[in-house]
């Protein structure tokens, strides 16, 4: 899970004092842009509920518009089709998918030119970075109207809100982010295109101590606070423990990692108030979101087609846990069709009592990350560390483990050639974050190992290694 971070405010408008013509011009892209998003706006409540015929055909249809386009315009899939001897034409439909190959990580990093379609807006794409849950990050091309239409599809989630909330009217938000998150881009970006009516906002970064953003909350009160899934569980472990006092927004929304639900009722009583989540991806932007039942993720179906696939590749039946393999289905920047986003979770029996008719993934076993505490009181996330990686592209993969208070070793995968340079500066950068007197050395590594659900843990803490 890592779409939707929570960010920090964008800069100033650098373009008080621009020209009339500029002005002019920003206003017909930003009316350009509106028409694009009230375009996809009406129904996108209704869809949720409308009945499964429905959402079946319009997935349908989007998956065989989504399959001619990768068939025409992206090598990779160009190449595919060709090599195995498929017609495009004959993959129309849910169940045709599963004819395709399913494609892991490391081909998509081998090649990622060949993902991006050659059509005029997938070579005017926007670039975003995935957060590397696995260690590896790939760069995602977002087309300019799919991005968008995303901020209408965004209603679905809204609703959610609003029901919570119990009105519609403009809320105050406040979210503790990472200042280079995905999020803060895709903002950046709507802002520019679009005068779309957004939340009265606070942003808080996720490096600041935490006594410092809860009296920065406590002076703002929201209505709703977005974080990370772990720094919510970190937040809410310091307030049971009467360490702090956070006066409860009416909800919080959390992103980008995900929470086991018997983490999330502990939250939720905690602060008497309910938990939601907003389940996403840099691959696909919309997957899934818990509805105010919380009773599991619903998936945009129409959106991102979602399966659960066993070890060997073969579709896991209702109730059985395998690994998360979406396609994005509106996208037409980075095709990505069968790909396995590393997550692992499983399809919930039965319709949710919200009466949304969108199919429930059970709990997504998020990646369980390790929160660094700094003697200075500070917490920091997995992805502060990410961000001090992210520029290196040197480094394929990393690994950070406390061997003892404030001393770690960094573990990174690069190539021989490049390991010397690159490795003194981001265990310098990593000792400046870290700050009062950390020591980081490093250590060249072939490949990193995984825990034993798969998955390679970025920040190993020396706290949660005992507590292991
Ligand atoms: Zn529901």
């Amino acid at each position: 899970m890592t779409g939707r971070e929570p960010a920090l405010s964008p800069a100033a408008d650098p373009g008080a004092r621009r020209s009339w013509s500029e002005a002019f011009a920003s206003l017909l892209r930003k009316v350009a842009g509106n028409a694009v998003v009230l375009a996809h706006l009406p129904a996108q409540r209704r869809v949720a509920y409308a009945p499964r015929a429905r959402i079946e055909a319009l997935r349908d249809a989007r998956i065989a518009a989504a399959v001619r386009h990768a068939a025409r315009s992206v090598p990779h899939y160009r190449d595919t089709f060709r090599r195995l001897g498929i017609d495009p034409r004959s993959i129309a439909t849910a169940r045709d998918l599963g004819r395709l190959p399913l494609l892991d990580k490391d081909e998509l990093l081998a090649d990622l030119d060949r993902f991006v379609s050659e059509t005029r807006s997938g070579r005017a794409s926007i670039p975003f970075v995935s957060s590397g849950s696995s260690g590896k990050s790939a760069r995602v091309h977002h087309d300019r109207r799919s991005l968008l239409a995303n901020i209408a599809y965004g209603e679905r989630e809204r609703s959610v809100m609003v029901k919570l909330l119990g009105r519609e009217l403009r809320y105050r938000e406040a979210s503790v982010g990472y200042p280079h998150g995905t999020i803060r881009k895709v903002r950046s970006f709507y802002q520019k295109a679009t005068s779309i009516v957004r939340p009265s906002r606070l942003d808080l970064s996720v490096l600041a101590p935490f006594a410092e953003t809860v009296e920065r909350l406590n002076a703002f009160r929201p209505d709703v606070i977005v974080v990370f899934g772990n720094y919510l569980a970190a937040l809410s472990r310091a307030v049971a423990r009467s360490e702090l006092k956070l006066v409860p927004p009416k909800v919080f929304v959390y992103g980008a990692e995900g929470l086991r639900r018997e983490v999330r009722r502990e939250i939720e009583a905690t602060f008497g108030v309910p938990v939601i989540s907003y389940y996403s991806a840099v691959e696909t932007f919309k997957l899934g979101f818990l509805c105010e039942a919380r009773e599991g993720f619903h998936v945009h179906e129409d959106l991102c087609h979602v399966r659960i696939v066993r070890e060997d590749g073969s579709d896991a039946s209702t109730g059985e846990r395998g690994e998360v393999v979406i396609s994005n289905l509106v996208n037409r920047g980075t095709v990505l069709l069968n790909y396995r986003l590393g997550d692992v979770a499983s399809f919930a029996d039965g319709a949710c009592s919200c009466g949304r008719t969108f199919r429930l993934l059970d709990e997504v076993d998020g990646r369980v990350e390790d929160m660094l505490e700094i003697p200075d009181g500070r917490i920091v996330h997995p992805r502060a560390i990410w961000g001090v990686i992210k520029p290196h592209a040197e480094v394929l993969q990393y690994q950070l483990v406390e061997e003892e208070p404030h001393a770690y070793v960094l573990r990174l995968v690069t190539r021989a050639e490049d390991y010397p340079s690159v490795a003194p500066v981001v265990a310098h950068e990593l000792e400046e974050l870290l700050g009062s007197g950390a020591r980081v050395r490093t250590e060249r590594r072939e490949k990193l190992a995984a825990d034993r659900s798969g998955k390679v843990r970025l920040v190993v803490a020396l706290a949660a290694a005992d507590a292991r």
